[in-house]
C-alpha cells in the first residue's frame, strides 16, 4: 500500500474498518519510563492510529524492500495526530512517500507521516502531541500520494542514530493506554485530567478537537452533551460551562464517591470525584 511494498487493495479494508477509521484511540506507552539523558521516554508519545486497521506490517514493510514501516487504513481526509510533541519539517515531495511531514521531538527522535492530502503547519511550528499534522491521503495518482495504492497513512519512528525503528515496539506493544490522572490524590484538574476527559468525550460524546490537555469550547460543549445525555443537564450546549454544567458534573462525581454539595461548585472533592471516574481504564 506504501513504497517499496506490495500493495494492499483498498478493498480488503471492510466497511467496519472504514467507520471505525473515523475514530482515533489513544494508546500511551507509561510502564517503566525513566528519565535519563539520551534515553527515550516513552511516555512522551502515544500511538496516534491505533483504531484503524493496520493494512501492511513493520515486516511488510521489511519484505518489500522498504526500510520499515506500519501502514493504517483510513478516508483520505482523516487528521493526523502527532505522536508527540515537536517541530515541523515537512517535505512536499518526498518521492515514493509523497507529500511527507516529519516532526523532530526534543528527545532526538522523529516521527514521519506519509501520502498525506495536505499539511497542517508551516516548516519549524512546534506542535504539541495530539495536534494535527496534516490530512491523510494516499489515493492513487493524487498529489501527494507518492507510490500509494490506496488510502492510508504510513508511520514510522527513526532513532537519534537515523535507523527508522518501529513505533509499536519502541512505545511497548502499541502503547497501554493515557496516563492515570493524579486529579484522583490532588483534587486538582491538571493537563492528563483533561486530556483522559477528551479521550473520554472523543469516545461517548463525538469530540473530534485534539487530545492536548488542553480544554477549550469544543471540550466543554462535548462535555455539555454528555452532561445532557447522561446527567440531567438541560441548559445550552455553547461551550461555555456554568453552574448548570458543573452541577451535572457534580452528579457524575457523586457516582463516584463524592458526597458534597451538587452546587456547580468544583472543589478538590467534585474533581477527586470525577477523576476517579475518568481514571477508568475504559477511557485510556
Ligand atoms: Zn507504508
Amino acid at each position: 500500500m506504501c513504497e517499496h511494498h506490495s500493495p494492499e487493495p483498498t478493498s480488503r479494508l471492510s466497511r467496519r474498518g472504514l467507520l471505525r477509521g473515523g475514530a482515533v484511540t489513544l494508546g500511551l506507552a507509561v510502564g517503566g519510563n525513566v528519565l535519563m539523558p539520551g534515553k527515550a521516554f516513552a511516555a512522551d508519545y502515544y500511538h496516534p492510529f491505533s483504531g484503524y486497521p493496520l493494512t501492511g506490517t513493520w515486516q511488510d514493510h521489511l519484505d518489500a524492500g522498504s526500510l520499515g514501516g506500519l501502514d493504517y487504513g483510513m478516508s483520505v481526509g482523516t487528521p493526523l495526530r502527532a505522536a508527540g510533541a515537536g517541530t515541523i519539517t515537512n517535505i512536499p515531495y518526498n518521492g515514493t512517500g509523497g507529500h511527507t511531514v516529519t516532526i523532530s521531538h526534543s528527545n532526538g527522535y522523529r516521527t514521519q507521516y506519509m501520502h498525506l492530502s495536505s499539511f497542517s503547519l508551516s516548516n519549524g511550528a512546534w506542535i504539541g502531541m495530539g495536534g494535527v499534522v496534516g490530512l491523510s491521503g494516499g489515493q492513487p495518482g493524487a498529489p501527494g500520494s507518492g507510490s500509494s495504492t490506496g488510502p492510508h497513512v504510513h508511520w514510522h519512528m527513526i532513532n537519534p542514530s537515523g535507523v527508522r525503528i518501529n513505533p509499536l515496539d519502541y512505545l511497548g506493544g502499541g502503547g497501554g493506554g493515557l496516563p492515570k490522572t493524579t486529579t484522583e490524590e490532588d483534587g486538582v484538574p491538571g493537563p492528563v485530567m483533561w486530556m483522559r476527559t477528551q479521550n473520554w468525550l472523543r469516545i461517548e460524546s463525538g469530540y473530534t478537537g485534539p487530545i492536548d490537555g488542553v480544554p477549550g469550547v469544543n471540550t466543554y460543549a462535548a462535555l455539555q452533551r454528555n452532561m445532557r445525555d447522561h446527567w440531567g443537564y438541560t441548559g445550552p450546549i455553547d461551550g461555555v460551562p456554568g453552574t448548570y454544567t458543573w452541577m451535572a458534573v457534580q452528579r457524575l462525581a457523586a457516582a463516584w464517591g463524592y458526597t458534597g454539595p451538587v452546587d456547580g461548585v468544583m472543589g478538590p472533592n467534585s474533581w477527586r470525584g470525577f477523576a476517579r471516574f475518568i481514571n477508568q481504564d475504559s477511557w485510556d
